[in-house]
């Protein structure tokens, strides 16, 4: 109450006032003789005072602290009903009345006591400590503290609040202790500080807002991820940070969601503060009070721009080579669908390039697999840059890429982009100082001539694509009905193939090689043949190519091994001859790692000694990989086998390779004898490959020798041997010698 709220008389006069200005008129009665008798007045003085004593005892002991006064000597003159009663702790000194307080603390009442407090920096005090809760209240009684307080536990997770306070009055001092149970107020301020913490820690943003929007809080999440300080939301509403992103009704929406289910979900953009937006994850609540009545929003949300990027980086991963950046099969056929869609609504023409490197994988094999990967990515660059505007490209695997060409105006539109391509790539890869050349083999289909459903025109494609390679890589070909027929065909000659090696109906023909001066026998050639029941007798030139892309060459190879070397030993151990068989062995046999093993083991197998066995090698297995080459040469050197280049001339050799490779043989190809007695170029290169062959110390074979006249040149120029029709054709064993 204010003094301006009435004069003190009008106040209501409290309990004990009146019974004080009772206690005052029976003395002025009494002194004035006009109230009542002198021992009566006591009695009635007494019963005011008493009933005010009552009174302020009544009080205390309605209080909810335990209230204990003390004198200033520390006894104990009064304890509220608290204080003794049900629960009471009393702090730790057991408080009862006529007890004295130091005494109960362990020290002498009279006493300064063990410690004495310096009233400019009193201590926090543990009031397990008994001298020190003395000390303290002995400084409180001698007015060195004017008062003291501190909270304590009080067992069984409660926490009191002790106070320590004086009353001095009439020439006496009074302290009073009171100790108050705070543990609801310390369970909330411990609340208080877990939420503000866990608020605080959060992860995701939080705001709260008053029921009008007015931003009240925001954590520390809320300033990182949008930007803003807390100073700068607090009293601003929600829209600071709107990215204008979503119209009206999504707004509208929010709100009839927050105002019937008290609630909202669902993704949102905003803008920081820098500008940028991103999409957020947003949970917001209407908070109500116990009447119902909306107090606060209550927003919580996650940034997702990381798991968005991280959702596009799989996105690309899933759709775009991680090597060339170019689109992968799978965004591909999404292309062409469309591509194919728009070529239909429009009749238009589109075409489809299948292109396949045709030297890439000797890099990866010899300058490993970072420089091949290297290598693709700048050669994707280029075949790109050479592409129109419109054109799509993308790598199907491998060293091969697909183009879809649109709008086309007739297929020779393909034609010159084919021509374009294959322009860029005669330009050298620098990679590492080292000049590398990637040219593609193309082919080509155009729909809707050659299809109109991807896999049919992809099909087309490859076909084409296979032409090209077979016609001298580097080269682009359109498809053709009649490369269809021809790969139906050569499809379902690989399978019987395959099952006719399997049947056994490959059989060996032998060709002999003579002396050209003697015509005596000095060896003879295995000539594999195929004895199909459906085709008849295929020669070699019709199924050696497919069976080498079918990877059956291995298994091929093998059996015309074996059964040469076994032959070989059926003729010594009848005695027809003692020359040796000469067997064509395949690139990709050669290459083999376990050759070797493999010509050992078909020795062993047929107990036939290794200078009875000659291999007939072509150039291109040799130059295609010259350290393999050397060593393998050596190693068949060493076993005793005789070694020899088949169709010398054919291919591309190095002299120098020649004189360090460890042969025995060349056979000059039947292009060159054949020219014998009609061509003088052709007479002259062979008679220069014998030069050099027995310069080489190498002996020659002539063969395809098909007359008198050309037998009778090479004996003139000093070829060591021939082989041929006119000195005898293949033929199967039991032919040549018919005891066999
Ligand atoms: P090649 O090794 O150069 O074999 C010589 C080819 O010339 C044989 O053809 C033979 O029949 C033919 N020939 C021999 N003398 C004459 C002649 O006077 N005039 C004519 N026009 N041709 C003659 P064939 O048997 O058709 O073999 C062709 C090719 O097939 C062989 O050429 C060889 O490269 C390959 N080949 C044959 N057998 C095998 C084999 O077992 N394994 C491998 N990998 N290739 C083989
Ligand atoms: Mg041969
Ligand atoms: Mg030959």
């Amino acid at each position: 109450m204010r003094e301006s709220d009435g004069p003190p008389r009008s106040r209501p006069s409290l309990p004990v006032v009146r019974a004080l200005e009772k206690v005052a008129r029976t003395l002025v009665a009494l002194r004035e003789g006009t109230g009542p008798r002198h021992d009566e007045a006591l009695a009635a003085i007494a019963g005011a005072l008493h009933d005010t004593e009552r009174l302020a005892f009544q009080t205390l002991d309605s209080l909810f602290e335990q209230v204990c006064v003390l004198d200033a000597r520390g006894d104990v003159l009064y304890t509220n009903a608290k204080a003794h009663g049900e629960g009471s702790s009393g702090g730790v000194v057991r408080c009862t009345i006529g007890a004295n307080y130091f005494a109960a603390c362990g020290e002498s009442p009279d006493d300064e006591g063990a410690i004495v407090i310096d009233p400019s920096a009193p201590p926090r005090i543990d009031p397990t400590s008994l001298p020190e809760l003395a000390a303290v209240v002995r400084a409180v009684a001698k007015g060195q503290l004017d008062a003291y307080e501190f909270e304590y536990p009080a067992g069984d997770d409660r926490w009191h609040l002790c106070r320590i306070g004086r009353v001095d009055g009439a020439g006496s001092t009074l302290v009073v202790v009171t100790h108050e149970d705070v543990t609801a107020r310390k369970l909330a301020e411990r609340e208080l500080r877990l939420s503000a913490c866990v608020f605080h820690a959060s992860a995701d943003g939080i705001v709260i807002t008053d029921a009008a929007e007015r931003i009240l809080s925001v954590n520390h999440a809320f300033e990182r991820i949008t930007g803003y300080t807390a100073a700068e939301a607090l009293g601003r509403t929600p829209r600071l940070w709107q990215s204008g992103r979503h119209d009206a009704a999504f707004y509208e929406e929010m709100w009839a969601s927050l105002r019937e289910d008290g609630r909202w979900l669902g993704e949102v953009w905003n803008r920081r503060k820098n500008g940028e937006v991103f999409p957020e994850w947003l949970s917001i609540m209407a908070v109500r009070d116990d009447a119902g009545r909306l107090t606060h929003y209550v927003a919580t949300f996650t940034d997702l721009s990381d798991r968005k990027a991280q959702e596009r980086r799989i996105e690309d991963l899933a759709h775009f080579d991680p090597i060339t950046k170019l689109p992968n099969p799978v965004l591909l056929r999404e292309r062409f669908t469309w591509v194919a869609a728009n070529a239909a609504r429009q009749k238009g023409r589109f075409a489809l390039l299948v292109l396949d490197l045709d030297n890439f994988k000797t890099v990866n094999d010899t300058l490993g697999h970072t420089a091949g990967d290297r290598l693709l990515e700048r050669t994707a660059a280029r075949l790109r840059s050479r592409l129109r505007e419109g054109d799509f490209l993308a790598r199907q695997g491998g060293d091969e890429f697909i183009a879809l060409l649109p709008d086309l105006h007739d297929a020779q539109d393909a034609a010159r982009l084919a021509e374009r391509l294959l322009a860029e790539t005669q330009l050298a890869i620098d990679l590492d100082g080292r000049e590398l050349f990637v040219t593609p083999s193309i082919g080509i289909s155009v729909y809707p001539d050659d299809g109109s459903d991807f896999d049919t025109l992809r099909r087309c494609a490859d076909l084409a694509m296979y032409h090209a390679k077979t016609n001298g890589r580097n080269n682009y070909q359109f498809f053709t009905s009649g490369m269809n027929a021809r790969a139906v065909e050569r499809l379902a000659i690989e399978s019987r193939l395959r099952q006719g090696i399997a049947r056994g109906e490959l059989v060996l023909h032998y060709q002999p090689q003579v002396h050209t001066i003697s015509g005596a026998r000095v060896g003879f050639e295995a000539l594999v043949r195929w004895q199909s029941p459906e085709l008849g007798l295929v020669p070699p030139i019709s199924f050696i190519p497919i069976a080498e892309e079918a990877g059956l060459i291995g298994a091929l190879g093998s059996w015309v091994l074996r059964e040469a070397c076994r032959q070989a030993r059926a003729w010594r151990d009848l005695g027809c001859s003692s020359v040796p068989i000469a067997v064509n062995v395949s690139p990709l046999q050669f290459a083999r790692e376990d050759f070797v093993d493999e010509v050992r083991r078909a020795l062993a197998e047929a107990d036939l000694e290794a200078t009875s066995l000659e291999l007939e090698l072509t150039e291109g297995a040799l130059m295609q990989d010259t350290a393999h080459a050397q060593r393998t040469l050596v190693r068949l050197r060493d076993l005793g086998v005789r070694l020899s280049i088949d169709d010398f001339g054919t291919g591309y050799s190095s002299l120098a390779y020649l004189k360090r490779f460890p042969l025995d043989a060349l056979k000059v190809d039947r292009s060159f004898t054949s020219g014998i007695g009609r061509d003088r170029d052709d007479e002259s290169i062979v008679g220069a490959v014998v030069d050099i062959a027995h310069k080489l110390r190498l002996s020659v074979v002539a063969e395809g020798i098909e007359t008198a006249e050309q037998l009778a040149f090479l004996r003139e120029l000093g070829c060591d041997h021939a082989q041929g029709y006119f000195t005898g054709r293949p033929a199967p064993a039991e032919q040549l010698f018919p005891a066999s």
